[in-house]
């Protein structure tokens, strides 16, 4: 379906697939509603609203290009890339609950079998949040990689386990 490059509504009505404009920038044609045709009344201001949202679109796919590639590493350096900036220290706390907490008794009393596998299984998962909480603080530094990640789990209270992350978010070329 159709979709208005503006405000994104669907084209749904035979007015409204009659009535829109096709407005191409920079060689790509876009579909501009009635309404939003209206609103802006003039085909300068279609085309500026329509690359403004283009420039936002692009800029947020490089962004979340950077997000995806971002290098997390437990080393200080990165293999063929060179440090440029340090961005500063990120760091997170992940603390799980008593089940965790349940599986580690069953886990010190019978090492092997599946109750020592659902431990692993927390301590997986606790791993991948913190590793994604230190990923968005970097992230928001400005930064394109996390070197030096430090990880390590601590009984938190009585029947919790906290695992802290943390690491220099820096930027690499
Ligand atoms: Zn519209």
């Amino acid at each position: 379906m159709t979709q208005c490059s503006i405000c994104g509504s669907d084209l749904v009505s035979y007015y409204d697939q009659n009535n829109s404009k096709t407005v191409s920038i920079s060689g790509k044609e876009h579909t501009v509603c009635p309404s939003c045709s209206t609103k802006l009344d003039s085909l300068e201001k279609i085309e500026e609203a329509l690359s403004r949202k283009v420039a936002k679109e692009e800029t947020e796919k490089i962004e979340q290009d950077r997000y995806q590639h971002m290098v997390l590493t437990t080393t200080s350096a990165i293999d063929g890339k060179v440090i440029t900036e340090y961005k500063g220290i990120v760091g997170s706390q992940v603390v799980a609950g008593i089940n965790v907490f349940k599986d580690i008794f069953a886990g010190m009393r019978n090492i092997v079998g599946g109750r020592s596998k659902q431990l692993q299984e927390s301590m997986r998962k606790m791993r991948s949040q913190a590793l994604l909480e230190l990923k968005e603080e970097a992230f928001s530094l400005n930064a394109n990689a996390v070197v030096g990640i430090r990880m390590d789990f601590d009984e938190y209270a009585e029947h919790m386990l906290m695992l802290t992350a943390s690491g220099t978010a820096v930027k690499v070329q």
